[in-house]
């Protein structure tokens, strides 16, 4: 029997093969993992009536670890995001998103090592909304009228934002032990406090409270409009930073952008025992079928589920790997070469084939 088992959802779009690619580098690290492979999303709903079928679920939670490939939300056709929900189903309330710069990355930036920690299941992303002119809404409407607040025009539609002590308290241990456990020293909270005194006011008041808990970790905050700019100017000033959900999203595309794209972040959806690693891009539905998308935000996904699983010589291995072909600089795919349309870029699964050929390089320690 191997030692662990793992759920593989593939993705649609680019994502079976960028999990095809981020598979062949895990197994050849050596890690003794079987894989579970189950697909999902848009793809399934035909045969199984949902995007996110029950056995795919049991799978994950029956192996507590999950690695799976982006899944395609089609904008404004009511669908809502298998992603969202599979994360809100498991409970996976911290998505840790490290933004790392390795040498040889094109960037305007060098030496960027940020780690963004979303809160990922309350917030304008509880997926509670009611549309413009429903019944519901104009109800919903006068209730806020008549409870004190100011009347809202007839015609709008709704998304509410809560977020609570509980979920604010989680993810704040949680990000503080993180930065503990792999030698941070400082914790960031972003908020717009002066602006949502009773969302993001909470989120502030309790990650103070929080960071109490851990004295031997700097605690500061900041506006979000502020970070944004921060982050442009001075990234190697923030180590470990908290957001919400909507912020946290932003910022991590942001944060991907200081370091090379999206082709290069990888990201980990944590709860108090399941964990689902995948990638912080789409599925980039035009480069679909092409062998053509950058693997390695799926690989250093891959990186941080070996850690997790407690491969961690595995983990750091194949994140050397990785870095070496990033550094060589020839077997990299088009988003990071200099001009996008370089003839010398090479494909998905080449990139996976040069990092195989530098794990078979790296002597294994005995
Ligand atoms: P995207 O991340 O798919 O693409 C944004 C841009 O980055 C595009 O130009 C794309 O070609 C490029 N890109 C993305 N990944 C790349 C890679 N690995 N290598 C090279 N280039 C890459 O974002 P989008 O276009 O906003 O979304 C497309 C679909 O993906 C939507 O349906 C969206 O809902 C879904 N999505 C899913 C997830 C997820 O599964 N967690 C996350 C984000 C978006």
């Amino acid at each position: 029997m191997a030692r662990h088992t793992i759920t593989l959802i593939p993705g649609d779009g680019v994502g079976p093969e960028v999990s095809a690619a981020a598979r062949r580098v895990i197994d050849a690290t050596g890690a003794d993992i079987e894989w579970e492979v189950h697909d999902a999303g848009l793809d399934v709903m035909e045969r199984y009536g949902e995007p996110m079928p029950a056995h795919v679920l049991d799978s994950i939670r029956r192996n507590k670890v999950a690695i799976k490939g982006p899944l395609t939300t089609p904008v404004g056709k009511g669908i809502r995001s298998v992603n969202v929900a599979l994360r809100r189903e498991l409970d996976l309330f911290a998505l840790v998103r490290p933004c790392k710069w390795y040498p040889g990355v094109r960037s305007r930036y060098e030496n960027v090592d940020l780690v963004i920690v979303r809160e990922n299941t309350e917030d304008l992303y509880a997926g509670i909304e009611f549309a413009e002119a429903e019944p519901q809404t104009l109800e919903l409407i006068e209730a806020i009228e008549r409870l004190g607040g100011r009347r809202i025009r007839d015609d709008s539609g709704i998304s509410i934002k809560p977020i609570s002590i509980y979920g604010t308290q989680r993810v704040y241990r949680f990000a503080f032990q993180w930065a503990r456990d792999n030698g941070r020293h400082k914790v960031t909270a972003v908020h717009k406090a002066n602006i949502m005194k009773h969302t993001d006011g909470l989120w502030l008041r309790v990650a103070e409270e929080v960071s109490k808990e851990f004295p031997d970790i700097e605690f500061e905050d900041r506006i979000v409009d502020n970070m944004a700019m921060q982050l442009v100017q001075k990234p190697e000033l923030y180590e470990v930073m908290v957001m919400p959900n909507l912020y946290g999203d932003i910022l991590s595309d942001l944060c991907a952008g200081l370091v090379g794209g999206l082709g290069l972040a990888p990201g980990a959806n944590t709860g108090d025992e399941i964990a689902v690693f995948e990638a912080t891009h789409g599925s980039a539905p035009k480069y679909a079928g092409q062998n053509k998308a950058n693997p390695m935000a799926m690989m250093l996904s891959g990186v941080l589920m070996l850690r997790h699983i407690g491969e961690r010589e595995a983990g750091d291995r194949l994140e050397a790997a990785i870095a070496a072909v990033i550094a060589e600089g020839h077997s990299v795919t088009y988003d990071m070469k200099q001009q996008r349309d370089d003839p010398s870029a090479v494909g998905t699964s080449q990139v996976a084939d040069a990092v195989v050929a530098a794990l078979e390089r790296a002597p294994v320690p005995s």
